[in-house]
């Protein structure tokens, strides 16, 4: 392995910088150069590569978004867009490259594989969404954006004695709606997984205020949707005050986490390692608190398992 390439692919993510740093920085420690490559897969067909030092990656760890930028590019999902992408990375001497992306980044990734470039993936996105490994990067610091904000929500919902309602990303998976619930101590968490029953919920409301709730904080999942519709309708049916918040893109922002930065510095080291090692087509997780490295085929085959229980502790405790 004599160089190595890195891009950030698909929705930016906190943590991304951090990643990028770890693999720079390991490459340089084993002898290897390393190139960054701008804008995902559509700098890579482009030729927007670039030689990276240990200062290009200096001050990035506490930044949020990718100083690599990222982009989604229809010319990669074309076998004739990948050769070229392929063709660049033969130019410029490049034997292995690391994807920082989600699912649709990973799936370029090993079709490129198949062109003869050691690829391997560490999974950049904050709807933690990838199954094969418990945490993706971005995912804990979006919960603290989303708690920051509910927690704010909660000061002037409380006054007011009204009905918060709170629309997070997360399309198909509901992880960020779910564990920001638990964690800021919602009423009611309304996520793809379960779907939910209106009637239910008014009753929920209405029982929290003859327990003397003050107010009531419900977390809606971008993959339901409609969250303005529902507050005026659960206003209409309670008769309580009801606001419906959705925070955007304000969750994808900000300074990564402690828990962010530890995890891509570990799985940028360990992503270099698995190139040296020879390896390709594989995919950087987290399990149990091990990194792991896994066949891309067999991580992306890997269902998608509701974790009940956590979605029970919910329950439990908005009683
Ligand atoms: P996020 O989870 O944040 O949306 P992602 O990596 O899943 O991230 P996508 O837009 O799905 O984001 O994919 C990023 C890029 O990866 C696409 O623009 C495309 O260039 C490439 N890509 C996606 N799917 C495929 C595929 N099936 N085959 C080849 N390339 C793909």
């Amino acid at each position: 392995m004599k160089t190595i390439a890195v891009l950030t692919s698909g929705g930016d993510a906190p943590g991304m910088n951090a990643a990028i740093r770890a693999v720079v920085r390991t490459s340089l420690d084993k002898g290897i150069k390393v190139m960054g490559i701008k804008r995902g897969y559509s700098g890579l067909i482009n030729g927007e590569l670039f030689e990276m030092k240990r200062q290009d990656v200096s001050d990035i760890i506490q930044r949020g978004g990718t100083v690599l930028r990222t982009a989604r590019c229809a010319e990669f999902l074309t076998e004739e867009g990948r050769k070229k992408a392929a063709g660049v990375l033969k130019v410029f001497g490049v034997d292995g490259l690391v994807v920082i992306g989600g699912n649709g980044s990973f799936m370029g990734a090993q079709k490129l594989s198949k062109l003869g470039i050691s690829t391997v993936g560490i999974p950049g996105t904050i709807d933690n969404d990838l199954p094969y490994t418990e945490y993706t990067l971005g995912f804990d610091t979006t919960l603290n954006t989303v708690l920051d904000a509910i927690n704010k929500l909660r000061d002037t919902s409380t006054s007011h004695e009204r009905v918060s309602i709170v629309e997070v990303m997360g399309r198909d998976c509901g992880d960020i709606a779910l564990y920001s619930g638990i964690a800021g101590g919602a009423e009611s968490v309304i996520i793809p997984e379960k779907g939910y029953d209106f009637d239910e919920l008014c009753k929920t409301i209405l029982e929290g205020k003859l327990k003397g709730k003050m107010h009531s904080l419900i977390l809606v999942a971008e993959g339901i949707g409609g969250s303005m519709e529902l507050a005026k309708q659960v206003e209409s049916v309670t008769g309580i005050e009801t606001r419906a918040t959705i925070l955007g893109h304000i969750q994808r922002g900000g300074s990564p986490s402690a828990f962010d930065r530890m995890l891509a510095s570990r799985m940028g080291v360990r992503a270099v390692e698995v190139l040296i090692e020879g390896k390709t087509s594989r995919v950087i997780g987290i399990r149990e608190n091990k990194i792991t490295d896994d066949d891309i085929d067999e991580a992306l085959a890997v269902p998608r398992k509701f974790d009940e229980r956590l979605y029970e502790i919910s329950e439990i405790l908005s009683r």
